[in-house]
């Protein structure tokens, strides 16, 4: 039986980015040993109704890397003493480089063989409107230090459109990641909250406009390609072999486990979510979200994938070619450049990955 992904949600945070909506609170080392504590039981808990071994593990947040080497190696314990590993599983942490001392040593001696630093950018004013509580030299030892440690599979989050933000700037950012020569670089377009502090200021935090907010993103996918690393995905790029497999199988619409609180899941046909309430996930009491897996479901996702929809893959997951329909809705955008199309399926390209929402959904019809 195919392995499946388990994902754990990690919700605390030194401090809360003015920019971001994700579920986290404050952190304790007491809140912290309660948390480990109840992820290592809803690991016992859905292990053993769901009966099937983990390809992928993957700690999110918030901010992983704050529970600290001791905490975050138990709960790959209980993972795998309870799903059991499949044999090359990927075992991905996030961390922040703000904090210095991470046992990156443990980490890796227990079996963590992936390491995603939150960057964000190489320029330390940007840094400080972001509010982020590193600098460009905490991130470079960091990283030194992940590789000394043994890890030879890290990748960097960036993001673009920030504040102050410019086209020199960004490029200076992307030749940072590249300098490090790490295996993986996620790109991701700075998206302010409704809610957030910054959102009722977002019309003067000095970020550029929509049009040079698509030259960025363009600019991204070329100078990362001229560096080896071949979109993957709308904001995922990385040298070849080195996708997130993790990830992947959310793309792929393959099933997953999501353990902690405000972690989804996909689960025997099935989409349920834990609320944004500790006492919840405490109870293991999760929230319905109907069922998952349907065609459409499947083209939305693999659409933001560079190889696109593929005619091979759809047939092995339905049975039947891709329906003519979604084919016929696609023509007016191939011929714009915004998509391919042949007899393999159909992919976006960086261009149309600019306007992936609209284009999926009329394709989608
Ligand atoms: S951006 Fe990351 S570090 Fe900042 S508050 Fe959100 S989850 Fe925490």
């Amino acid at each position: 039986m195919k392995g499946i992904g388990v994902y754990i949600h990690i919700p605390f945070c030194r401090r809360k980015c003015p920019y971001c909506d994700f579920y986290s609170v404050g952190y304790s080392d007491e809140k912290a040993d309660r948390y480990t504590e109840k992820v290592c039981s809803a690991v016992r808990y859905f292990s053993e109704s769901i009966g099937r071994n983990a390809d992928t593990l993957y700690f999110g947040g918030g901010t992983p890397g704050i529970m600290g080497a001791e905490r975050l190696c138990r709960m790959v314990g209980e993972v795998r003493e309870n799903f059991g590993f499949s044999e090359n599983v990927e075992i991905t942490v996030e961390v922040n480089p703000e904090k210095e001392d991470i046992d990156f040593e443990k980490m890796r001696k227990n079996g963590i063989n992936r390491i995603s630093i939150g960057l964000q950018s190489a320029d330390d004013r940007e840094l400080k409107i972001l509010g982020r509580l590193h600098n460009v030299r905490q991130a470079e030892q960091c990283i030194e230090r992940a590789k000394n440690a043994g890890f030879e599979n890290i990748s960097l989050d960036l993001m673009t459109a920030t504040p102050l933000q410019t086209m020199e700037s960004l490029e200076r950012s992307i030749e940072f990641c590249a300098e490090k020569e790490v295996q993986h670089i996620s790109a991701y377009i700075l998206k302010i909250e409704q809610g957030t502090p910054y959102y009722p200021m977002r019309e003067n935090l000095g970020i550029c406009g929509e049009e040079e907010q698509a030259e960025m993103y363009l600019l991204t996918v070329e100078k990362l390609k001229e560096y080896g690393y071949g979109q993957y995905e709308i904001s995922n790029f990385c040298r070849r072999g080195f996708e997130s497999r993790h990830n992947l199988k959310y793309w792929h619409d393959e099933e997953y486990i999501g353990i902690g609180v405000s972690a989804h899941s996909f689960v025997n046909g099935e989409r349920f979510y834990f609320a944004r309430s500790f006492e919840d996930f405490y109870d293991l009491k999760t929230v319905s979200d109907g069922t998952g897996g349907s065609e459409e479901e499947f083209i939305m996702l693999a659409l933001r994938l560079s190889e696109g929809l593929q005619e091979k893959r759809f047939q092995e997951r339905f049975g039947k070619s891709i329906p003519e329909i979604y084919r016929k809705n696609a023509v007016r955008f191939a011929k714009h450049g915004f998509l391919a199309i042949d007899s393999d399926g159909i992919r976006l390209t960086p261009k149309g990955f600019l306007l992936s929402n609209y284009i999926i959904s009329e394709i989608l019809g």
